[in-house]
């Protein structure tokens, strides 16, 4: 099958970046749990930043700006791999399927490749690294005929559903609480359920071929 995996949330880790960078240019301390665009809100619409351009920023546009400042330098490789992910990725490879990277990083326009850095570095199996400039990745999945997608993200996901295309919703701490109301999006806790998710997937339609023939 061809598999496409989210980079950030599901590969690599950003939290402790968002919150050195938070202290360092914002003076403030961010929980790890108000690190997501949603949840920094509260505390970012209080604050008027001035960026080193002169423009002041406020809300939304500082958390944009951040993730200019880390997704788009090399703050990324200060990232933490997520437990398993490369044990996973290994495996699903050995069995035949094959894995895509499907970023939306590139809308940070700063980001001159540093997620494929980040595989590079950490020896990440993939066969593919594909980023774009918007959140919808649905069409560039629909073209290139993609099996399954895996994202942490509920609202990239949810147009996916009645594609043909099945999606893994990756936990985490800011969409655990999220509700899934679409029958071919499953949740999957870590990388190990993750992996027997899809094989599970790829038995079952192992097994319907094998009574078409
Ligand atoms: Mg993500």
């Amino acid at each position: 099958m061809l598999i496409g995996v989210d980079f950030d949330g599901v590969i690599a880790e950003g939290t402790n970046q968002k919150i050195l960078w938070a202290k360092e240019n914002l003076g403030i301390n961010l929980d790890p749990m108000e690190t997501s665009k949603d949840t920094s809100l509260p505390k970012f619409n209080k604050i008027r930043y001035t960026a080193p351009d002169g423009s002041v920023l406020t809300g939304e546009a500082i958390y944009v700006y951040m993730m200019s400042q880390i997704a788009g330098t090399s703050r990324t490789l200060g990232y933490q791999l997520l437990p398993y992910c490369k044990e996973a990725l290994s495996i699903l490879m050995s069995e035949g399927h094959r894995i895509c990277v499907v970023t939306s990083r590139g809308k940070y326009g700063t980001d001159s490749g540093w997620g494929r850095k980040f595989l590079r570095v950490n020896n990440i199996p993939h066969d593919n690294y594909h980023r774009m400039k918007q959140d919808d990745k649905k069409d560039f999945l629909l073209k290139y005929g993609f099996d399954v997608m895996i994202d942490d993200s509920y609202n990239k996901l949810a147009p996916l559903s009645g594609t043909g295309i099945i999606s893994l919703l990756f936990t985490t701490p800011w969409n655990a609480s999220v509700k899934i109301d679409k029958p071919d999006i499953i949740r999957v806790k870590d990388w190990k359920d993750t992996l027997n998710v899809i094989e599970g997937i790829a038995g079952k339609r192992g097994e319907m071929k094998k009574k078409v023939a």
